[in-house]
């Protein structure tokens, strides 16, 4: 049995089967809308999140099943200070398939430990939203008609986007891609991507402050959105700000079959005037979002019905011995789940929490 808790949980194969089968379903909707009947999926948002909640639960309508779970942990036996571990060994007596989202990092790979049914990681604090890399190279994938040989602009918030971290790790799978990241200062890419995914896998990438001037090299423009929160001076915010704000001006230099993504919601870092231009395509990504996490159910429940044995590979070979893990908001801190630690390829001597990715102390 296989869970999706981060992109790379899926090989290369498996991921273009995914987007292939996708492509199936856009193409022949009414061949698909019965696959799920009978069978259940469990939103268990323990945070807030409506969209990606109402995707998962149109996603599963679509296949012909039905959807239970919450959407807000207050109206949980979470409020009564029940586990992940535990609410889950419950939901797999209702479910056939769990979609979890979670502000503590690390809590749907800890709900992977007990769980007799496939989960799906729909967001955990700032660490990995899976599903969100795949609704992004469905997009790159039906509007430029291929996922290699490709220039990628990543814009804005490129410190702490996790959507930008996660599908740069997933572009470097393809062939010749190229990436240019277009940030202020204060949020160009942590250099730890840079060395561990962009160096590590050969990805060309170089580093700009200003859109305007690599508009026309590129094929994907990726925006995100520049919080003024993240600056320390306002003056500088409002100094930097409409470098990475799209308008029409602007889009006129680049390609003809170039394509705007944005994981939304925009706030003014694309303005209206932009949305007319058959170029943007964020609100084709939200659709395609639904179709990919349709293509990923039918997938996890083939897989889970061919082998339903739990799978065990996120842990092995992991450490717990003498490591606390020390970011505050790992489930290994917050939940009693056996801590486990393994040393960093890239940098020996170093352990990372398997959970959540962050350092041991
Ligand atoms: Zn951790």
């Amino acid at each position: 049995m296989k869970h999706l808790i981060d992109p790379t949980d899926l090989s290369l194969e498996e991921t273009n089967d995914i987007i292939a089968l996708a492509e199936d379903i856009i193409a022949n909707r009414r061949k698909y809308a019965e696959c799920c009947r009978g069978r259940k999926l469990a939103t268990l948002f323990y945070e807030p999140s409506t969209r990606t909640r109402l995707s998962f639960t149109s996603a599963m309508m679509e296949l012909g099943g039905n959807v239970i779970g919450f959407s807000d942990a207050k109206n949980s036996s979470v409020s009564k200070g029940e586990t992940v571990q535990d609410t889950v060994r419950v939901i797999n007596c209702f479910a056939d398939i769990i979609a979890m989202r979670h502000s503590i990092e690390g809590a749907p790979l800890a709900a992977t430990e007990v769980s007799r049914t496939p989960i799906i990681n729909a967001g955990d604090g700032s660490h990995s939203h899976p599903t969100q890399t795949l609704t992004d190279l469905l997009t790159i994938k039906r509007e430029l008609g291929h996922l290699d040989n490709l220039t990628i602009g990543f814009c804005g918030d490129l410190k702490f986007g996790r959507t930008v971290h996660s599908l740069i790790k997933a572009m470097s799978r393809y062939e010749n891609v190229k990436v240019i990241l277009i940030a202020p200062p204060e949020l160009r890419l942590p250099s730890y991507i840079k060395t561990e995914v962009c160096d590590k896998c050969g990805i060309d990438y170089r580093e700009v402050s200003d859109m305007e001037s690599v508009m026309p090299e590129l094929d994907i423009l990726y925006m995100t959105r520049v919080q003024k929160e993240r600056f320390l001076d306002e003056e500088e915010f409002d100094r930097v700000k409409d470098c990475f704000v799209l308008d029409a001006k602007k889009l006129a230099a680049a390609k003809s079959k170039m394509a705007v993504l944005h994981p939304l919601p925009r706030v003014n870092e694309i303005l209206q005037e932009v949305d007319a231009d058959p170029r943007a395509a964020y609100f084709r990504q939200v659709e395609n979002g639904k179709f990919v996490r349709m293509a990923l159910m039918l997938r996890l429940l083939e897989w889970a019905e061919n082998d339903p044995t739990p799978s065990t590979s996120a842990f092995e070979g992991a450490v717990s011995e003498g490591h606390v893990c020390s970011n505050a908001r790992c489930i290994s801190n917050l939940e009693p789940v056996k801590p486990l630690f393994r040393e960093s390829q890239t940098e020996p001597g170093v352990y990372r929490c398997v959970y959540c990715e962050a350092k041991a102390r």
